[in-house]
């Protein structure tokens, strides 16, 4: 078994956005994927998207993401 790291770049198709929620204040941006690939880079995993995602309201650090229009698993909503 191979553990395959999540990149942007392979995890968003073309038409898909980020949406990013911040736990603390529920503050939330939507990024399409060419604007995620500019701010965060194509070789990012999701996992450092996470870590270095910032919030503009609060300055939380514990950021939510999800993929709009990927696998169901990301909606618990
Ligand atoms: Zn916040």
């Amino acid at each position: 078994m191979q553990t395959v790291f999540e990149i942007l770049e392979r995890r968003l198709a073309a038409g898909e956005v980020v949406v990013i929620a911040c736990k603390a204040c529920r503050r939330q941006a939507r990024w399409p994927r060419d604007k995620a690939i500019t701010r965060l880079g194509g070789w990012a995993t999701t996992q450092a998207v996470r870590r270095r995602l910032i919030c503009a309201g609060c300055g939380g650090r514990d950021a939510q993401t999800a993929f709009k229009g990927a696998t169901s698993a990301y909606f618990a909503a």
